[in-house]
This record gives C-alpha cells, sequence and structure tokens, in this order.
C-alpha cells in the first residue's frame, strides 16, 4: 500500500532521514518506534505531503506521490492526524465534522440550503464510530484532551482514507483515555480495513496493537520485522529496546 524507497530529508547540512526503505502492507497496523529526535514525525511529514524530501520517493497503492501536496495526496486516500492536537477549537464536535466533510466533498456553502443540514447524518454517524455521539453540541476546545484526539480521528476518517498515517496518537494522555483510544483506533482499523502506520512512545501500545514493526534510530532503519522479530533482535535490545526502554 506504501512504499517508501531511499528516503532521505536534509535540514541546512543535518540528514533527520537517510536511506530509509519501508514497506507498507496493506491492511497492516505498522509501528514506527525509535528514541526521541530519531526522525519519525520527520518521516511522516516527508510521506504526507509537509516536507518535500531531499531524496528517494514515496508510493502510495502504486501511484508515484513524492513530494505531492497533502490536499492532493487525501484525494488520493491518504489521511493523517499529528502529534499535537488538530481541531477547531471554536466550533462544536459536529461542525468540525462536518466542515471536514463539506471538505473532502467539495461542497461549498451557499444562500439557498441552510448549512447544519449538510452531511447532517454521515457527520453524526462518524462521531458515533469514535465515541462521540453525545459530546456532538459540545464545542471542540472545552472537550477533555483524550476526546478531542478522538474527534481528530473522526476528521481523519472523514476523507475514507485508505491509509492512515497517526503520530503519537497518545501523546499526552492519561493511562485511561491511552487505553481507550488504543481499543478504538484497532476497532476502526478492522472495520474499515484501513492500512495504519504509527509511531508510539509506549512500547506497551506498541506491541499489543503492531502487526510490523520499523525501528528507526538516528533517521535510518535498524530494524524491521513482526513485534516478536523486532522484541528479540540483538541489534535492537542493545540500541533501543534495553535499559529504561524495555517492554
Ligand atoms: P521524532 O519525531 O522521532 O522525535 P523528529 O522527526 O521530530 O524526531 O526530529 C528528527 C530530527 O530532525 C531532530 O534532530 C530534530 O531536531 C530535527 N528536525 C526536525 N524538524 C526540523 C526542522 N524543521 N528543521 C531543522 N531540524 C529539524
Ligand atoms: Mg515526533
Amino acid at each position: 500500500m506504501l512504499e517508501v524507497r531511499d528516503l532521505g530529508k536534509n535540514f541546512d547540512g543535518f540528514w533527520a532521514l537517510s536511506k530509509v526503505d519501508l514497506t507498507v502492507e496493506k491492511g497492516a497496523r505498522h509501528a514506527v518506534i525509535g528514541p526521541n529526535g530519531a526522525g519519525k514525525s520527520t518521516l511522516f511529514n516527508a510521506i504526507t505531503g509537509y516536507l518535500k524530501p531531499t531524496t528517494g520517493s514515496v508510493t502510495l497503492d502504486g501511484r508515484d506521490i513524492t513530494g505531492a501536496a497533502p490536499d492532493r495526496l487525501v484525494r488520493g486516500g491518504m489521511g493523517r492526524s499529528f502529534q499535537r492536537v488538530n481541531v477547531f477549537p471554536e466550533l462544536t464536535a459536529f461542525e468540525n465534522v462536518q466542515s471536514a466533510l463539506l471538505a473532502h466533498h467539495r461542497r461549498l456553502w451557499d444562500f439557498f440550503t441552510p448549512g447544519d443540514s449538510l452531511y447532517r447524518d454521515e457527520a453524526q454517524a462518524l462521531l458515533a464510530q469514535v465515541g462521540l455521539a453525545e459530546d456532538a453540541p459540545r464545542v471542540a476546545g472545552t472537550l477533555a484532551y483524550g476526546k478531542q484526539k478522538q474527534l481528530e480521528l473522526a476528521l481523519s476518517l472523514a476523507s475514507e482514507p485508505k491509509v492512515l498515517l497517526l503520530d503519537e496518537p497518545t501523546a499526552g494522555m492519561s493511562p485511561q483515555e491511552t487505553m481507550d483510544i488504543l481499543a478504538l483506533i484497532k476497532r476502526l482499523q478492522e472495520e474499515r480495513g484501513l492500512t495504519l502506520l504509527f509511531t508510539e512512545h509506549d512500547m506497551e501500545f506498541v506491541f499489543a496493537i503492531a502487526t510490523r514493526m520499523t525501528v528507526l534510530v538516528q533517521g535510518t532503519p535498524i530494524a524491521h520485522g513482526t513485534p516478536e522479530e523486532v522484541r528479540n533482535s540483538e541489534e535492537v535490545q542493545r540500541v533501543y529496546l534495553g535499559g529504561e526502554h524495555a517492554a
């Protein structure tokens, strides 16, 4: 579903990514793990069009998307969320999802259609899917942090992605919120047959959810494999999973 070949990103002489090869199979829940500063967010930004790669190529479902702009990628089936929460805080949860649906379907608001009737059922259905049915009328900025992340998932799903990239979906969450979002992500991935590529620092979360893993260290993958293979890799133990990071 997603092929990354020899990807590199240079910031003013510093290679944040170099020689990154990554194959994400259709239907996988593929985790990218690695220490802080390893280049995980940079990799996601280079894949999703927010950064132009310095070298290499990215292919989505057989189409070359290297350096393509984010809005074109979304139309091609790419969805993503960010490490920081990314909703419209002044709008209600319902209006957030409705706006995302409108943007996806490229319908312009006009003077003849009452705005609040557009995609009403679809918006409610998406909110229900992420567990926010009751929160539809609440202003997004007043929702608990975990709920804002659930809302962000609904926004990503509005564009009906084939591939969903989640950058640290549990960042800043309480243990309970982490468990809830974990169950939600797994359920949505299975129900929709999504291909999921995600980063995460919580190793318990990673090993509970990932079907494949890539370990990134100083901008370059040092291992790919199943969670078992990665857990048992001596190289990974030595460089990353040992000591305080032990899973
Ligand atoms: P991770 O997400 O794995 O913690 P990042 O991708 O955020 O790592 O960062 C990788 C490295 O690239 C870090 O050393 C970071 O300081 C550097 N970096 C990230 N973005 C930029 C940027 N826009 N300009 C310069 N350096 C950057
Ligand atoms: Mg990051």
